[in-house]
Protein backbone atom coordinates (compact mmCIF):
# COMPACT_ATOMS: atom_id res chain seq x y z
CA UNK A 1 0.00 0.00 0.00
CA UNK A 2 1.37 3.35 -1.13
CA UNK A 3 0.81 5.89 1.46
CA UNK A 4 2.59 9.12 -0.34
CA UNK A 5 -0.88 10.56 -0.21
CA UNK A 6 -1.73 9.92 3.42
CA UNK A 7 1.30 11.66 3.65
CA UNK A 8 0.33 15.03 1.67
CA UNK A 9 -2.64 15.40 3.75
CA UNK A 10 0.19 15.31 6.96
CA UNK A 11 1.59 18.78 6.56
CA UNK A 12 4.05 20.24 9.73
CA UNK A 13 5.22 16.86 10.54
CA UNK A 14 7.63 17.23 14.05
CA UNK A 15 10.72 16.01 12.11
CA UNK A 16 11.98 15.76 8.38
CA UNK A 17 11.50 12.91 6.43
CA UNK A 18 9.89 9.90 6.50
CA UNK A 19 10.48 8.07 9.74
CA UNK A 20 10.07 4.28 8.10
CA UNK A 21 13.20 4.80 6.27
CA UNK A 22 15.79 6.98 8.26
CA UNK A 23 16.68 8.71 11.58
CA UNK A 24 16.28 7.93 15.28
CA UNK A 25 12.59 5.97 14.20
CA UNK A 26 13.92 3.83 11.94
CA UNK A 27 14.43 0.75 14.50
CA UNK A 28 11.59 1.32 16.36
CA UNK A 29 9.33 1.58 12.84
CA UNK A 30 10.92 -1.46 11.54
CA UNK A 31 9.99 -3.75 15.07
CA UNK A 32 6.58 -3.06 14.18
CA UNK A 33 6.11 -6.62 13.00
CA UNK A 34 2.68 -7.36 15.22
CA UNK A 35 -0.21 -5.62 16.49
CA UNK A 36 1.30 -6.26 20.21
CA UNK A 37 4.71 -4.55 19.28
CA UNK A 38 3.13 -1.49 17.44
CA UNK A 39 0.85 -1.32 20.77
CA UNK A 40 3.77 -1.31 23.12
CA UNK A 41 5.41 1.13 20.84
CA UNK A 42 2.36 3.29 21.42
CA UNK A 43 1.85 2.61 25.07
CA UNK A 44 5.66 4.09 25.40
CA UNK A 45 5.68 7.09 22.78
CA UNK A 46 6.48 10.60 23.32
CA UNK A 47 6.74 11.60 19.66
CA UNK A 48 4.31 14.06 20.05
CA UNK A 49 2.93 16.65 23.02
CA UNK A 50 -0.13 14.41 23.14
CA UNK A 51 1.88 12.36 25.26
CA UNK A 52 1.81 14.82 27.60
CA UNK A 53 -1.40 14.90 28.68
CA UNK A 54 -2.25 11.02 28.54
CA UNK A 55 -3.36 8.84 31.55
CA UNK A 56 -3.42 5.61 28.74
CA UNK A 57 -2.74 5.67 24.95
CA UNK A 58 -5.19 3.73 22.90
CA UNK A 59 -3.45 1.72 20.24
CA UNK A 60 -6.58 0.22 18.85
CA UNK A 61 -7.77 -3.50 19.36
CA UNK A 62 -9.76 -6.06 17.35
CA UNK A 63 -9.48 -9.03 15.47
CA UNK A 64 -6.07 -9.11 14.15
CA UNK A 65 -7.66 -10.98 10.22
CA UNK A 66 -10.63 -8.40 10.32
CA UNK A 67 -12.13 -8.25 7.23
CA UNK A 68 -13.64 -4.83 8.49
CA UNK A 69 -11.51 -2.03 9.87
CA UNK A 70 -13.02 1.29 11.39
CA UNK A 71 -11.17 4.24 12.10
CA UNK A 72 -12.11 6.79 14.42
CA UNK A 73 -10.81 10.60 15.92
CA UNK A 74 -9.10 10.29 18.66
CA UNK A 75 -9.49 8.98 22.38
CA UNK A 76 -11.62 10.61 24.86
CA UNK A 77 -12.17 10.70 28.42
CA UNK A 78 -13.69 7.48 28.54
CA UNK A 79 -10.72 5.83 26.14
CA UNK A 80 -8.11 7.53 27.99
CA UNK A 81 -9.25 5.90 31.23
CA UNK A 82 -9.51 2.58 29.81
CA UNK A 83 -6.43 2.84 27.08
CA UNK A 84 -9.50 1.13 25.05
CA UNK A 85 -11.11 2.74 21.74
CA UNK A 86 -15.07 3.60 21.61
CA UNK A 87 -16.04 2.38 25.07
CA UNK A 88 -18.14 5.51 25.65
CA UNK A 89 -20.91 6.13 24.90
CA UNK A 90 -20.22 6.94 21.57
CA UNK A 91 -18.89 3.44 20.93
CA UNK A 92 -22.14 1.88 22.58
CA UNK A 93 -23.67 3.15 19.70
CA UNK A 94 -20.75 1.46 17.79
CA UNK A 95 -21.45 -1.50 19.75
CA UNK A 96 -25.21 -1.51 18.73
CA UNK A 97 -24.55 -0.67 14.96
CA UNK A 98 -21.99 -3.41 14.86
CA UNK A 99 -24.61 -5.44 16.42
CA UNK A 100 -27.28 -4.75 14.22
CA UNK A 101 -25.50 -6.58 10.90
CA UNK A 102 -24.54 -9.39 12.73
CA UNK A 103 -20.93 -8.27 13.95
CA UNK A 104 -19.31 -7.34 16.99
CA UNK A 105 -15.78 -5.54 18.53
CA UNK A 106 -13.88 -8.71 18.74
CA UNK A 107 -14.62 -9.40 15.01
CA UNK A 108 -13.60 -6.27 13.46
CA UNK A 109 -10.46 -3.89 13.89
CA UNK A 110 -11.19 -0.43 15.75
CA UNK A 111 -8.47 2.17 16.16
CA UNK A 112 -8.29 5.64 15.86
CA UNK A 113 -6.21 8.39 13.77
CA UNK A 114 -4.43 9.78 17.17
CA UNK A 115 -3.65 6.93 19.89
CA UNK A 116 -3.30 9.88 22.59
CA UNK A 117 -6.37 12.36 23.82
CA UNK A 118 -6.16 15.49 22.65
CA UNK A 119 -6.98 18.39 25.57
CA UNK A 120 -10.44 18.93 26.48
CA UNK A 121 -11.41 16.41 23.61
CA UNK A 122 -9.83 19.48 20.68
CA UNK A 123 -9.77 18.09 17.05
CA UNK A 124 -6.33 16.60 16.89
CA UNK A 125 -3.75 18.59 14.96
CA UNK A 126 -2.17 18.15 11.40
CA UNK A 127 1.41 17.07 13.30
CA UNK A 128 -0.02 15.10 15.83
CA UNK A 129 -2.15 13.13 13.35
CA UNK A 130 1.41 12.87 11.51
CA UNK A 131 3.73 12.21 14.43
CA UNK A 132 1.32 9.27 14.74
CA UNK A 133 0.33 8.28 11.33
CA UNK A 134 2.78 5.12 11.38
CA UNK A 135 1.25 3.50 13.77
CA UNK A 136 -1.87 3.52 11.73
CA UNK A 137 -0.13 2.62 8.52
CA UNK A 138 1.26 -0.12 9.76
CA UNK A 139 -1.90 -1.47 11.99
CA UNK A 140 -3.34 -1.19 8.27
CA UNK A 141 -0.71 -2.86 6.38
CA UNK A 142 -0.73 -5.79 8.92
CA UNK A 143 -4.40 -6.62 8.93
CA UNK A 144 -4.96 -5.87 6.03
CA UNK A 145 -8.94 -5.85 6.00
CA UNK A 146 -11.00 -6.23 2.60
CA UNK A 147 -13.22 -2.98 3.71
CA UNK A 148 -11.93 0.69 5.79
CA UNK A 149 -14.56 2.13 7.24
CA UNK A 150 -13.84 6.29 7.86
CA UNK A 151 -15.44 7.45 11.19
CA UNK A 152 -16.41 11.06 10.93
CA UNK A 153 -14.18 13.71 8.97
CA UNK A 154 -11.13 13.35 10.15
CA UNK A 155 -10.54 9.69 9.43
CA UNK A 156 -12.13 10.53 6.33
CA UNK A 157 -9.48 13.26 5.82
CA UNK A 158 -6.61 10.81 5.39
CA UNK A 159 -8.27 9.42 2.55
CA UNK A 160 -9.92 12.34 0.60
CA UNK A 161 -8.54 15.39 2.03
CA UNK A 162 -10.92 18.29 1.26
CA UNK A 163 -13.42 16.61 0.55
CA UNK A 164 -16.94 16.60 2.51
CA UNK A 165 -17.70 13.84 4.68
CA UNK A 166 -21.82 14.88 4.31
CA UNK A 167 -21.40 14.69 0.71
CA UNK A 168 -19.50 11.32 0.55
CA UNK A 169 -20.88 9.54 3.57
CA UNK A 170 -22.74 6.12 2.10
CA UNK A 171 -20.35 5.79 -1.08
CA UNK A 172 -17.78 3.00 -1.69
CA UNK A 173 -14.80 4.70 -2.80
CA UNK A 174 -11.21 3.45 -3.45
CA UNK A 175 -7.50 4.89 -2.20
CA UNK A 176 -4.46 3.44 -2.74
CA UNK A 177 -6.09 -0.01 -3.76
CA UNK A 178 -8.00 -0.04 -0.49
CA UNK A 179 -11.62 0.00 -0.36
CA UNK A 180 -12.73 2.89 1.63
CA UNK A 181 -16.52 3.52 3.10
CA UNK A 182 -16.98 7.00 4.87
CA UNK A 183 -19.82 7.03 7.51
CA UNK A 184 -20.31 9.51 10.00
CA UNK A 185 -19.24 10.07 13.25
CA UNK A 186 -20.94 7.94 15.82
CA UNK A 187 -20.39 10.47 18.66
CA UNK A 188 -22.25 13.18 15.54
CA UNK A 189 -25.23 10.88 15.57
CA UNK A 190 -25.87 11.22 19.54
CA UNK A 191 -26.41 14.79 19.19
CA UNK A 192 -28.37 14.59 16.28
CA UNK A 193 -30.70 11.68 16.59
CA UNK A 194 -32.01 12.60 12.81
CA UNK A 195 -28.90 11.43 11.58
CA UNK A 196 -29.59 7.75 13.01
CA UNK A 197 -31.60 6.15 9.99
CA UNK A 198 -28.75 6.94 7.53
CA UNK A 199 -26.45 5.78 9.84
CA UNK A 200 -28.17 2.63 10.35
CA UNK A 201 -28.18 2.26 6.32
CA UNK A 202 -24.71 3.05 5.75
CA UNK A 203 -23.91 -0.02 8.53
CA UNK A 204 -26.33 -2.01 6.67
CA UNK A 205 -24.37 -1.07 3.49
CA UNK A 206 -20.74 -1.90 5.39
CA UNK A 207 -22.52 -5.66 5.51
CA UNK A 208 -23.70 -5.26 1.98
CA UNK A 209 -20.16 -4.51 0.95
CA UNK A 210 -18.31 -7.60 2.70
CA UNK A 211 -20.83 -10.06 0.67
CA UNK A 212 -19.99 -8.13 -2.22
CA UNK A 213 -23.73 -7.39 -3.19
CA UNK A 214 -21.78 -3.49 -3.74
CA UNK A 215 -18.75 -3.74 -5.55
CA UNK A 216 -17.85 -0.89 -7.48
CA UNK A 217 -15.72 2.12 -5.84
CA UNK A 218 -17.80 5.50 -6.49
CA UNK A 219 -21.47 3.58 -6.32
CA UNK A 220 -24.16 4.77 -4.03
CA UNK A 221 -25.14 1.56 -2.21
CA UNK A 222 -28.58 2.68 -2.29
CA UNK A 223 -28.66 2.81 -5.97
CA UNK A 224 -26.73 -0.75 -6.60
CA UNK A 225 -28.46 -2.39 -3.51
CA UNK A 226 -32.27 -3.59 -3.32
CA UNK A 227 -33.31 -0.61 -0.99
CA UNK A 228 -32.74 -1.85 2.71
CA UNK A 229 -36.42 -1.37 4.94
CA UNK A 230 -35.76 0.05 7.96
CA UNK A 231 -35.91 -2.64 10.44
CA UNK A 232 -39.29 -1.81 12.61
CA UNK A 233 -37.69 -2.19 16.14
CA UNK A 234 -34.17 -1.29 16.79
CA UNK A 235 -33.10 -0.18 20.36
CA UNK A 236 -29.66 -0.44 21.59
CA UNK A 237 -30.47 -2.74 24.71
CA UNK A 238 -27.08 -1.99 26.31
CA UNK A 239 -26.89 1.75 25.49
CA UNK A 240 -28.24 3.64 28.11
CA UNK A 241 -29.99 6.47 27.85
CA UNK A 242 -30.13 6.29 24.56
CA UNK A 243 -33.94 6.26 22.77
CA UNK A 244 -34.86 3.34 20.21
CA UNK A 245 -33.71 4.04 16.91
CA UNK A 246 -36.10 6.06 15.09
CA UNK A 247 -37.40 5.13 11.69
CA UNK A 248 -37.98 9.09 10.73
CA UNK A 249 -36.26 9.29 7.13
CA UNK A 250 -33.15 10.22 6.78
CA UNK A 251 -32.85 14.38 5.75
CA UNK A 252 -29.12 14.23 4.98
CA UNK A 253 -28.75 16.59 2.57
CA UNK A 254 -29.68 19.96 4.90
CA UNK A 255 -27.12 19.02 7.60
CA UNK A 256 -23.54 19.80 7.22
CA UNK A 257 -21.92 17.61 10.03
CA UNK A 258 -18.51 18.28 8.36
CA UNK A 259 -18.64 21.80 9.24
CA UNK A 260 -19.79 21.65 12.26
CA UNK A 261 -17.59 22.18 15.22
CA UNK A 262 -16.34 18.56 16.39
CA UNK A 263 -17.63 18.99 19.80
CA UNK A 264 -19.20 15.24 20.58
CA UNK A 265 -16.60 14.64 23.63
CA UNK A 266 -16.75 17.71 24.87
CA UNK A 267 -20.45 17.61 24.75
CA UNK A 268 -20.81 13.75 25.78
CA UNK A 269 -18.62 13.58 28.47
N1 LIG B 1 -14.27 8.96 19.46
C1 LIG B 1 -13.29 8.53 18.64
O1 LIG B 1 -13.08 9.07 17.56
N2 LIG B 1 -12.55 7.51 19.04
C2 LIG B 1 -12.73 6.87 20.20
O2 LIG B 1 -12.00 5.93 20.48
C3 LIG B 1 -13.77 7.34 21.04
C4 LIG B 1 -14.52 8.38 20.66
FE1 LIG C 1 2.78 9.05 19.98
FE2 LIG C 1 0.51 9.09 18.60
FE3 LIG C 1 0.45 9.40 21.24
FE4 LIG C 1 1.44 11.35 19.71
S1 LIG C 1 -0.70 10.62 19.72
S2 LIG C 1 2.35 10.55 21.60
S3 LIG C 1 2.42 10.17 18.08
S4 LIG C 1 1.10 7.56 20.14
Amino acid sequence: MTISNDRAFNEGTFSEGNPAESGPDASRVSSMNTLEQIAHLVRNCTDCPLSGGRNNAVPGEGNSQAEVMFIGEAPGFHEDREGRPFVGPAGKLLDGLLGSIGTNREDVFIANMVKCRPPDNRDPAPAEMAACTKYLDRQIELVNPKLIVTLGRFAFGRYFPGEGITKARGQLKEKDGRKIFPVLHPAAVLRREELRPTMMEDFKAISEILEGKIEDAGMEPGVTAPAAPQPAQFSFMDAPGQAAVSTAPAETSSVNVEDAPQPEQLTLF
